[in-house]
């Protein structure tokens, strides 16, 4: 498989070396510009116009601000869409480059910077440069390219829809339909070089947590004349910590279940009506996502009910599992062991933060991975991690992204051609 296409895979690695300039220009542009999600103009504009200057088919206003782009090769064979990710966050940059951000914005009635504490900024110029190099080969490939510019990947702004699941709501995987999507996240605490992944369950599925425990307002001397919601809430969130430590086959994958915040009571002397909880639910297995809410409805009710009060439990679920299609995992980490090194591909952990990628693995299969972007000899704990004020990428990461990606379809492609075609 490897060496299905060497020239191919030389014209990739030289056009990509070329392009390194352009990439890291057009990288710090949009980092001194960064844009939140659903407000991306700037960023899809100039996505916009670079695919066009290419010659490719584009559509704008994809799930708000999203930018598709069509490259037909010149063989037939597959359909493979390469995504990147647009949106910055509301983080104040504090790194001192030349290209530093100074946008400030309003968030949540808070006035706060705009950063690319992400390195979304990363994933535009590296898929901006991937088209470059695949432009420049078009008529030998076998098949089509869907370039895939994503707003709104940390969530849209409340009250909106956004991202992902929204652009696959709007049809993004038809037309003409995907056979295989890839996409990658540069990485602020893996040196440059290094590209990290994992079969099947990679990040987890996330879903917001609420409890209202109702209990019956009194006197705080005299608790016996009510049900007081906060000693049940307590009990409520003890039990909580039963559910991974007891309830989960942990040896099976990891689970987290965190109350974030608690609101309950005005005064020292008043046991309230209401205490109402908010948290986070993090899992990587389908059956234990269902087995955790289960556990926690009859875990907060149960423990509600014995004391006299009521709990209402709502469970939001955001984001699926970000989860790496065996087959296609096995199939195409060659192709990034040729590139990068066999020593430089290295299994990673399952992550317990979340990827709306998993949107469109849950469609096609889909293959998303890690890519280094901390300067050698720096050790991870050493540097900044995402979407903090310190975030910090080293550029020279960018190449590699570039030429994974290419090569990732192409290899795809190569290998699909002849299948699709008969
Ligand atoms: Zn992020
Ligand atoms: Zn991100």
């Amino acid at each position: 498989m490897a060496s299905a296409q060497p020239a191919l895979h030389a014209q990739i690695d030289q056009k990509a070396k070329s392009l390194e300039a352009k990439v890291i220009e057009w990288r710090r542009d949009i980092h001194q510009h960064p844009e939140l999600g659903n407000r991306e103009f700037r960023t899809a504009e100039k996505v916009a116009n670079h695919l066009r200057q290419l010659g490719m088919e584009v559509k704008t206003g994809v799930a708000h601000t999203g930018v598709v782009g069509i490259l037909k090769g010149g063989r037939l064979g597959p359909v493979v869409a390469l995504r990147a990710d647009m949106d910055g966050l509301p983080v104040t940059e504090r790194v001192n480059v030349p290209f530093k951000s100074t946008v400030t914005t309003e968030y949540n009635g808070q006035q706060t910077g705009v950063m690319h504490a992400c390195g979304h900024d990363t994933h535009v110029a590296m898929l901006m440069g991937v088209a470059e190099v695949l432009v420049s080969m078009k008529n030998e490939l076998k098949g089509t390219v869907k370039f895939i510019f994503q707003p709104a990947e940390e969530g849209a702004p409340t009250g909106e829809q956004g991202g992902a699941d929204l652009m696959v709501k709007e049809g993004v995987l038809e037309h003409p339909k995907v056979d295989a999507i890839f996409g990658l996240h540069i990485n602020s605490q893996t040196e440059v070089g290094t590209i990290r992944y994992r079969s099947g369950a990679t990040m987890a599925a996330v879903d917001w947590l609420s409890i209202d425990v109702k209990g019956k307002q009194t006197h705080g001397a005299a608790p016996w004349s009510g049900v007081d919601p906060i000693v049940t809430s307590a009990q409520i969130i003890t039990g909580l910590q039963t559910i991974v430590s007891r309830s989960l086959d942990i040896t099976n994958a990891p689970a987290v279940i965190t109350i974030g915040a608690i609101h309950g009571g005005i005064r020292q002397n008043i046991i309230p009506e209401e205490v109402k909880m908010i948290g986070t639910i993090r899992t990587l297995d389908e059956d234990m996502h269902k087995q955790v809410h289960k556990r926690i409805q009859d875990v907060a009710t149960n423990i509600a009910e014995s004391a006299g009060a009521v709990a209402d439990v709502k469970i939001e679920t955001l984001y699926p599992v970000t989860y790496n299609n065996p087959q296609l995992t096995e199939e195409m980490v060659p192709s990034l062991e040729a590139l990068a090194g066999k020593n430089n591909v290295v299994i990673t952990p399952a992550q317990t933060g979340a990827e709306d990628f998993s949107f469109f693995q849950q469609k096609v299969p889909g293959f998303f991975f890690f890519l280094g972007g901390m300067p050698k000899g720096r050790r991870g704990h050493e540097s900044a991690p995402h979407h903090t004020p310190d975030f910090y990428i080293d550029e020279s990461g960018m190449v590699l992204g570039v030429r994974s990606l290419s090569r990732l379809a192409v290899d795809y492609m190569e290998k699909h051609a002849s299948k699709k075609v008969q």
